[in-house]
């Protein structure tokens, strides 16, 4: 049997660097990787001692915590910093895939600190630049007190089913023949539930019950967390908000266009309900 591959475990610090520290360096949302020339489908970050033995030196570091017994440092590299020789910068979505799941998962959280670091240098009440919190993943403002925390913006994503077929939408951006299902931002004293209702209201003039949690899943891109939902449909003709979206309409189980990629809530929505559906 092939070894258990390390668990992930964030940690605020301190965090001591060892000869086997992994390093998660971006370079604005792209990740500094190795190459292994036998097997270029393969990738690893950087393995150091310290931050100055990096091949691109980062401009500022966090300690992130440890994958395995290899303690993990976030870093952020300058927004012109040079390739070094059999390395690649790899957006998140593009390493998925050449990476194990807890590597994914550290850089998914390096992501998301690093970001968090570089964005909160100084104090949003007074402008004093801002102190590490020891013990915890903050920062304190050492002018007003004022306390700084990593910012963790939720979202609701819900699939829509009707029988055999389900609800999916289409936003201009997607890639062509893509659809996903209708999400959006929880807004200000909004519970999970009432915000999925209404962006199936606003999104798609269609009205849902039965809204039951499926699972979440942190989405770096910079600082989401989805939370995901399935609902039944309850009513109303689809009238696409042509605002936000290019189309909605409801596709048969047995003819889905393009899903979302693997490692999205979305697809694990749509999969779960796909292998429901077939077996009923
Ligand atoms: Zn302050």
């Amino acid at each position: 049997m092939p070894p258990t591959p390390p668990r992930f475990r964030a940690h605020p610090g301190p965090v001591a660097a060892t000869p086997e520290t992994r390093w998660f360096a971006f370079r604005g949302n792209d990740l500094l990787v190795r190459i292994n020339p036998d097997a270029p489908d393969a990738c690893e970050v950087p393995i150091a001692a310290d931050a100055s033995a990096l091949p691109v030196p980062p401009v500022r570091t966090q300690p992130l915590g440890w994958l395995g017994a290899a303690p993990c440092y976030a870093a952020e590299l300058a927004s012109d910093a040079p390739l070094p020789e059999g390395h690649a910068y790899l957006s998140l979505r593009r390493l998925y895939g050449h990476v194990d799941a807890a590597v994914f998962e550290a850089a998914g959280t390096a992501f998301q600190i690093q970001y968090w670091d570089r964005t909160h240098q100084f104090c949003s009440v007074c402008a004093s630049p801002l102190a590490l919190s020891a013990g915890e993943r903050s920062k304190k403002c050492p002018g007003c007190a004022h306390q700084f925390f990593p910012k963790v913006t939720p979202a609701t994503i819900v699939l829509v089913e009707d029988g055999p077929r389900i609800l999916m939408t289409r936003a201009p951006h997607f890639p062509q023949g893509m659809y996903g299902l209708v999400a959006g931002f929880v807004e200000s004293g909004e519970s999970l539930e009432a915000c999925v209702a209404r962006e199936v209201a606003e999104e798609t003039g269609l009205a849902i019950s039965d809204i039951t949690y499926f699972g979440s899943q942190p989405w770096p891109f910079p600082h989401q967390l989805m939370v995901g939902f399935v609902a039944r449909y309850a009513g109303g003709e689809i009238v696409v908000d042509k605002g936000e979206l290019e189309e909605a309409a409801w596709f048969h189980k047995d003819s889905l266009p393009n899903l979302p990629p693997p490692l999205s809530i979305a697809r694990q929505l749509v999969e779960s309900w796909r292998s429901r559906a077939t077996r009923d």
